[in-house]
């Protein structure tokens, strides 16, 4: 594994990995480095047959505040990384380049961490915005601190829902719907109610919390954990979950080149200034 700048991978007890978010200073708002070295941090637990359960934490206030906007130019770094995905094209003018680049960055990686075949749980205290619900919502499960506060505001931005689309899935139907139209954030204790969370603990027992769940599950045989898990994705998306997020995928596509044309850039600068949490999302 090439040296992390932006994520620390660690092993706090037998049988378990911990990888954190380590780039505080822009509350952990994601560039692609930061992505691609989450990306190997979760390839190196994944292989490792001594490694049963993988822990994603962050450090600093917030977990992650979306991807990072100051990144205009996403091919670039691309490049510099091997690509998940055979999707091509990631320097290409107008849509296609960037339906390329978010394919790869954004849908792809989530999904992909979203099979590891290992347990995962996400640590999480703080805000966690747009890009940030697609490293929280893959893992199997979350234990979020008493802060937590969870929004999508992309719908503010003219786009119609962060590019991992598992709204529906976490929250229900019209919760989904409520969190998208309206960018509310939605607070640690309501996401424990909506079936989101696991469990909400105070923020200074967080980490604590989550080893010990982390060791409890570790001890149970490996490839039982392994099939538990295949065998509750596989209801998910016997219920077309797949199918669904690529639609939405489109959707998501539709709205960038609408913005472009519009406004010759990829989200509505209107509602980007007037957004209350501005600065975050697609
Ligand atoms: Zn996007």
């Amino acid at each position: 594994m090439a040296d992390l700048e932006h994520v620390r991978y660690t092993e706090p007890a037998a049988k378990v990995a911990r990888i954190v978010l380590a780039r505080p200073e822009a509350r952990n708002a994601q560039n692609v480095r930061m992505l691609y070295e989450l990306n190997s941090a979760f390839n190196r637990a994944a292989a490792d047959d001594d490694i049963s359960v993988i822990i994603l934490a962050a450090e600093g206030k917030h977990f992650s505040s979306g991807h990072d906007l100051r990144e205009l130019d996403l091919a670039g770094p691309i490049s510099e990384w091997d690509p998940v995905g055979t999707w091509c094209g990631f320097a290409c003018a107008g849509s296609e380049g960037r339906m390329a680049q978010e394919k790869e960055l954004y849908l792809g990686l989530s999904e992909r961490w979203r099979n590891i075949p290992k347990p995962t749980i996400a640590e999480v205290q703080g805000k966690v915005i747009s890009g940030g619900l697609m490293l929280v919502w893959p893992c199997d499960l979350i234990v979020a601190s008493e802060d937590a506060e969870f929004a999508d505001n992309t719908v503010a931005m003219g786009v119609s829902g962060a590019e991992f689309f598992n709204h529906p899935w976490e929250l229900g139907h019209r919760q989904a719907k409520e969190m998208l139209f309206t960018s509310d954030f939605i607070d640690a204790e309501t996401a424990f109610r909506l079936g989101m969370v696991n469990h909400v603990v105070p923020l200074a027992e967080l980490s604590a919390y989550v080893l010990d769940l982390a060791e409890r599950i570790a001890r149970k045989p490996l490839f039982a954990l392994k099939l538990a898990k295949e065998a509750v994705n596989a209801a998910q998306d016997a219920g077309g979950r797949t199918a669904a997020m690529q639609t939405a995928f489109a959707l998501h596509q539709l709205c960038h080149t609408h913005n472009l044309v519009l406004h010759g850039q990829i989200v509505d600068p209107s509602f980007l200034s007037a957004s209350p949490v501005r600065g975050v999302g697609t």
